[in-house]
């Protein structure tokens, strides 16, 4: 029996409950954060997603707005009914980002930040723990074991792409991942297209391999303006491509076992498939 986890009063991933959380990378500014938040909640999506610490590879790059960013966040959720998903990277600032998150993000390279995994693992909220780019399964059922000893049970995986050889894509989404982890643990598995392949043309067909190989959920970055995007706008989706997406995972849902499901309902739309083309436009970025 595969475990579901319970985000806030009203959502649940796992065991058929699929989750989509989206939108920015980065919070930048209240006006693009709601305008990617109504888009991504008229959607269908369950969680709001968006970084108010950001771990950047370069110090000269741009580190998110910070604590004034988590208000955004609350500000957003409050306004789209969404609970927020958020990234910390510091665990001096855990009790802070929790004040304002439904769930706990640990990115790819806090995977190991050990100090960082036992503090969200004293909280009482979700956690999405992100595969390191370069980390083994067993690698990061290991970095689990840290936050379950804390007493946290409600732990999210997330495959993220690891490093290749091949810059074709940013990493190599390893959708392998789903099946091996959703054998050696209960726990959720989501799968994020976006930092996955570097690419939004890439991100609608990962997507839906995602949910056929039996994934929990998705992470998927959403932008207003993404050639605007202060980071990976080259990544995002544009609210009406993110729409497209979701009516086409609509549809396929029912027969990969599954339901989207957003806070307090599910969002399943009539199963109407006349209208909805099941073609991406791969095109040049
Ligand atoms: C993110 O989701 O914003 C992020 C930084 O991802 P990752 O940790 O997978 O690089
Ligand atoms: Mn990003």
């Amino acid at each position: 029996m595969r475990k579901t986890i319970s985000i806030g009063p009203d959502l649940q991933i796992g065991d058929g409950n699929f989750v989509v959380m989206a939108g920015p990378c980065a919070v930048e500014s209240r006006e693009l954060l709601n305008a990617a938040a109504d888009a991504v909640a008229e959607a269908g999506a369950g969680l709001l997603r968006g970084g108010a610490f950001k771990p950047r590879t370069s110090p000269a790059a741009f580190q998110g707005l910070g604590a004034p960013g988590l208000a955004l966040l609350a500000e957003a959720s409050q306004r789209t009914g969404l609970g927020v998903v958020t990234e910390v990277l510091d665990p001096r600032d855990v009790d802070l980002v929790a004040q304002h998150a439904a769930v706990l993000q640990v990115g790819s390279r806090n995977m190991q930040n050990f100090a960082l995994l036992r503090e969200v693992g004293r909280q009482r909220l979700p956690v999405l723990l992100k595969r390191g780019a370069a980390a083994t399964i067993d690698e990061l059922l290991h970095a689990v074991d840290y936050i379950l000893e804390g007493g946290n049970e409600a732990v999210i995986l997330c495959e993220r792409g690891v490093r290749s050889f091949d810059p074709s894509t940013r990493y190599l989404l390893d959708l392998a991942a789903v099946p091996v982890l959703q054998q050696r643990t209960a726990l959720p598995v989501i799968v994020d297209p976006s930092h996955g392949t570097g690419n939004a043309s890439y991100v609608a067909p990962m997507s839906k391999a995602a949910m056929a190989v039996g994934a929990d959920g998705l992470l998927i970055e959403v932008h207003a303006q993404p050639d605007e995007a202060l980071c990976d706008g080259q990544q995002a989706l544009t609210p009406p491509r993110f729409a497209k997406l979701m009516a086409q995972l609509d549809q396929l849902a029912p027969l990969c076992c599954k339901r989207l499901s957003a806070p307090g309902r599910v969002v399943g739309r009539s199963g109407d498939t006349r209208n909805i083309s099941f073609d991406d436009e791969v095109i040049a970025p």
